[in-house]
């Protein structure tokens, strides 16, 4: 009987899952944390209580490998967003044109989202999940053979490692062949909000210049009438805790009050999170045959455009080739440059062409257009 492991329970692992599933008799999901699939912040992943949006192309895979969710996400109150007319984006320039477009998502928090994968994961008879802290991996004359657990081991034939960010470097350290990492230091600090006025936009966007601006926002509806609303700011590692008339005073210095003003009405309904992240990573491997590793241990990107998890999909969608499709290889460093750039202080010349860009974005439809392609990994 032919049997796979996934390290990692997140929304990458149980996608990856899915997919193994068609071809192993046999999928095993290990994960240290017993409250995975649940719709409420867990602590296996710390950054899950803030704002994620799974963009177009991650919807795209979702549907081929669950056909269906997309309604339910819709009839279960998540709000389906348009991201050039129902977007109010903005940086210092202005704001970038509103219309009818193709580019439409649903909007939920993350752990809704992840719970409705793993419901839909969990009814796969041949899927079973464990609970344990993944120690080592055993590999014997090149190939994978199986995982330590604290209480032994579980052997297999294959295995995908989709651990996250933080999955143990000691166990990383044999397979990298190659590592870059870039600073950015960016803080989130995130409201879970009810009692939100209706506005002419769904969403909106205050994108922050790192080398003039403080502080950015987004603001985005969620299911059960609910709306999260993050505060981004680049620099030193902030103080772990915050209240919200101090959340509101930094709101303030978000620029056009594009924060601030839809707090007027607002009441928290959480206790507001903090998260600091320090850097992005893109790696490279020198892999077994039968051993992957994908997701954010793969690479972990600058959060403020996205696209981490969509990402992660188009590995988990990828899982039963050997390698990674060149062309999602190429997205990955394209995703990775764009975090850099957003991230610090380029040469005068690296900064007037993006200037020029989002100068062009903002006055024309088919550049803001192919932006969102872009973005979206279309
Ligand atoms: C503040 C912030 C905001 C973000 N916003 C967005 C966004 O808007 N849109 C977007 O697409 N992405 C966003 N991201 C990125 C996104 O969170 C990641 O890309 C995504 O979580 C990666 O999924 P994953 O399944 O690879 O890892 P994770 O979701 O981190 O899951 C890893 C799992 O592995 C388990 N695990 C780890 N180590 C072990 C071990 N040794 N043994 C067993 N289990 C283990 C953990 O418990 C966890 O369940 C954001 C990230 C941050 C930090």
């Amino acid at each position: 009987m032919s049997h796979a492991i996934v390290i990692g329970g997140g929304i990458v692992g149980l996608v990856t899952a899915s997919v193994l599933s068609k071809k192993f008799d046999r999928v095993t999901v290990i994960d240290q944390d017993s409250m995975i699939g649940s719709d409420e912040p867990r602590t296996g992943v710390p950054h899950g209580q803030h704002l994620h949006v799974l963009l177009s192309r991650g919807f795209q895979i979702l549907e081929d490998l669950f056909p269906g969710v997309s309604d339910e996400l819709y009839r279960s109150g998540c709000p389906r967003v348009d991201w050039a007319l129902d977007t109010l984006w903005e940086n210092r320039f202005g704001s970038f044109p509103r219309y009818e477009s193709k580019i439409k998502t649903w909007s939920m928090s993350r752990p809704f989202l992840e719970s409705r994968i793993f419901l839909r994961v969990s009814q796969k008879k041949n899927i079973h999940f464990h609970q344990g802290v993944v120690t080592n991996l055993e590999i014997l004359e090149n190939r994978f053979v199986g995982v330590g657990i604290p209480k032994g081991g579980i052997e297999a034939d294959y295995c995908v490692i989709a651990g996250g960010q933080n999955f143990s470097k000691r166990i990383l350290k044999e397979f990298i062949q190659n590592e870059k990492e870039q600073n950015i230091r960016l803080t989130y600090r995130t409201a879970l909000l009810e009692g939100v006025l209706k506005k002419e936009y769904k969403q909106r966007y205050y994108q922050i210049d790192p080398i003039c601006e403080k502080y950015g926002g987004v603001l985005m509806p969620i299911e059960k009438n609910r709306y999260l609303m993050t505060l981004v700011e680049y620099g030193d590692p902030p103080r772990p805790k915050i209240s919200f008339e101090e959340f509101k005073s930094l709101a303030e210095q978000v620029p056009n009050q594009a924060m601030a003003d839809t707090l007027k009405h607002a009441v928290p309904v959480a206790p507001l999170s903090v998260y600091y992240k320090q850097k992005m990573h893109l790696r490279k491997f020198k892999l077994p045959l039968n051993l992957q590793i994908i997701g954010d241990t793969h690479v972990s990107l600058n959060p403020v455009f996205g696209q981490g998890m969509t990402l992660g999909l188009m590995h988990a969608a990828e899982i039963n080739k050997q390698k990674i499709d060149p062309v999602v290889s190429k997205f990955e460093r394209a995703a990775y440059f764009m975090g850099d750039l957003a991230s610090r202080k380029h040469s005068s010349s690296v900064k007037s062409a993006l200037d020029l860009y989002l100068r062009l974005c903002q006055r024309s439809k088919f550049f803001h257009y192919q932006f969102l392609k872009e973005l979206h990994f279309l």
